[in-house]
């Protein structure tokens, strides 16, 4: 996992791994990409198809928006030949963070149209959450692309080509998505969750977003923020609510206990699971999310 630290190094790791040498092993030489979370580095990753290296600050469960660097991370980013971040704010910490390297730095949503943000503190600013849906994630993509054939031009044609791919399995999976969804009676297409993370895959899908806050920057409901959430479930006879894998569901559980609408399921957002859990590509995040919110609003999930 470490880097040649110098050109005899180099040499010595070329001699011994050989040219094209793809797995990630101790002579690894391959340029480094450094993404800011999990979701992003699996997106990355598709597009680099093994020419590059992707990592990610934040590890799978982790959250990311009011996420805390390390001395290890600057060190990692020192190390970085491209440092990407989400942008529209969803890495509150990444300016100054980046500030303090010199890698390039690449904003992978650039060029979406954002949501605004409706309340709260945070109202009218973008919302971040823009890869929720998978046809703002073309956007990621084309950008992605166009980055890392700046960074291995010798590789370009191939990232051109992984890209295309990707971009259809997009629109098939945003397909999916919004069929598996459809099925909703008119008056159950409201989608009640912890965190306002859903207004991309809310519009995709033709679904009314509800949360208990705008941003996982506090992760604490107020007492105001709960009333108003359990008040919507009882007016709308809302079936299931919802909440994210990165942070504290209680919250929501008492929103189910008073209303008596069902505790339907943790929903991923802000992190893919670690390999041997249910989301580990942004493909899986996607439908697994889709699957869980039809199941739960038509009860036909356990
Ligand atoms: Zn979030």
């Amino acid at each position: 996992m470490t880097k040649p630290l110098n050109a005899l190094g180099a040499i010595a790791l070329l001699l011994t791994a050989g040219c094209g040498a793809t797995g990630a092993t101790a002579s690894d030489d391959r340029p480094v990409v450094l993404t800011t979370f999990t979701v992003l580095a699996d997106i990355a990753a598709v597009v680099a198809g093994g020419h590059l290296r992707v990592e990610s600050i934040t590890k799978p469960g982790a959250e990311v928006h009011g996420y805390e660097p390390t001395p290890d991370d600057v060190k990692a980013a020192a190390e970085a030949d491209l440092v990407v971040d989400n942008g529209l704010g969803l890495e509150a910490w990444f300016a100054r963070f980046v500030a303090e390297v010199d890698a390039p730095h690449v904003v992978a949503s650039e060029g979406v149209e954002p949501l605004p943000i409706n309340e709260d503190a945070y109202a009218g600013r973008p919302n971040p959450h823009a890869w929720m849906s998978p046809l703002n994630v073309r956007t990621y993509v084309d950008n992605l692309v166009v980055a890392f054939s700046g960074l291995a031009p010798e590789h370009a044609a191939d990232f051109r080509a992984n890209g295309a791919r990707y971009r259809d399995e997009l629109r098939r999976v945003h397909e999916e998505l919004v069929a598996a969804l459809a099925v909703l009676p008119a008056g159950e297409r409201a989608l009640v969750t912890c965190e306002g993370a859903f207004s991309y895959l809310a519009r995709d899908a033709g679904l009314t977003e509800r949360y208990l806050w705008a941003v996982n920057a506090e992760q604490q409901a107020t007492p105001r923020q709960v009333a108003g959430v359990i008040e919507f479930v009882r007016a709308n006879a809302v079936p299931a609510v919802f909440c994210e894998s990165t942070v504290s569901a209680a919250p929501m559980r008492q929103v189910a206990a008073a209303t008596g609408a069902a505790f339907g399921g943790v929903l991923h957002v802000d992190s893919l699971s670690t390999p041997d859990g249910p989301v580990p590509t942004y493909l899986d995040l996607v439908r697994h999310d889709a699957r869980t919110i039809a199941g739960a609003l038509t009860g036909t999930a356990g």
